[in-house]
């Protein structure tokens, strides 16, 4: 790889649905890289966490605007890895559940939630080289990212993955109902006004159903290699 991107700030867009791998394939490309990861879901999840510990409905959008002047919240790195901030607390642990991704869903609907974390994503793309991984990067939040990568899989294979994830962690759920979450997310998340999970124009199509992590992870590697030139 040529030394030409290093002149100013590059970015990386992994868009997709949720368990397609972004968030994984995207941390070990950013080690390699030298980038910083930064998850965008994240962001979206601490808001569904506070809405749902302040006992905000999640139908009440009104009520879910109204929260955003109180919330601060930050991305810092700790260790490498990204942390969460809301008011200075550190969320980053609790916003894991399968009731906040639904919360994260929720929120994520509304066009000043949205509105709300925009500068915040722009502003860590401007200072830094990113690999951004989310919904929306390449078409909303950086359209002019030097690199789009729209990455999905089969609901069956995705539901599987994250089902093996949450297990690991311990938290009881079973495949049938993570599959069941995630294809109303998918269904949610693609059928919204407000910036829709669809794939940028520009974007390359990543299908990562039948490749294991390894890889998925060469894969993208070599797209990302490829564009950065
Ligand atoms: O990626 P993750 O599963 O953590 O995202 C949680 C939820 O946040 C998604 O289901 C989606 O509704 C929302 N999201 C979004 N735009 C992003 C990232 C996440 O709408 N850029």
């Amino acid at each position: 790889m040529s030394d030409k991107w290093k002149e100013q700030t590059v970015a990386v867009a992994i868009d997709g649905p949720s368990g397609a791998g972004k968030s994984t394939i995207a941390k070990l490309l950013a080690k390699e890289l030298q980038f910083i990861y930064v998850d965008t879901g994240a962001l979206y999840r601490a808001i569904g966490y506070m809405a749902l510990r302040r006992g905000i409905s999640l139908q009440d959008a009104a009520g879910i605007e109204a929260l955003l002047p109180d919330l601060r919240v930050e991305i810092r790195y700790m260790d490498g890895s990204q942390r969460v901030l809301v008011n200075g607390e550190d969320v980053s642990d609790k916003i894991r559940t399968p009731d906040v991704s639904m919360a994260a869903s929720a929120v994520s609907s509304l066009p000043a939630v949205r509105r709300f974390l925009l500068d915040l994503q722009r502003d860590m793309a401007k200072t830094n080289n990113v690999i951004m991984d989310g919904r929306d990067i390449g078409t909303v939040v950086l359209p002019d990212a030097r690199v789009k990568i729209f990455l999905t899989a089969s609901a069956e294979v995705r539901a599987r993955r994250r089902f093996e994830e949450l297990k690991e962690k311990g938290v009881p759920t079973t495949y049938d109902e993570v599959l069941a979450d995630m294809e109303k997310r998918d269904y949610d998340d693609s059928h919204r006004a407000a910036a829709p999970l669809k794939a940028a124009e520009d974007a390359i199509l990543v299908d990562t159903s039948s490749l294991d992590l390894d890889g998925a992870v060469s894969a993208i590697k070599a797209v990302v290699e490829k564009a950065l030139g």
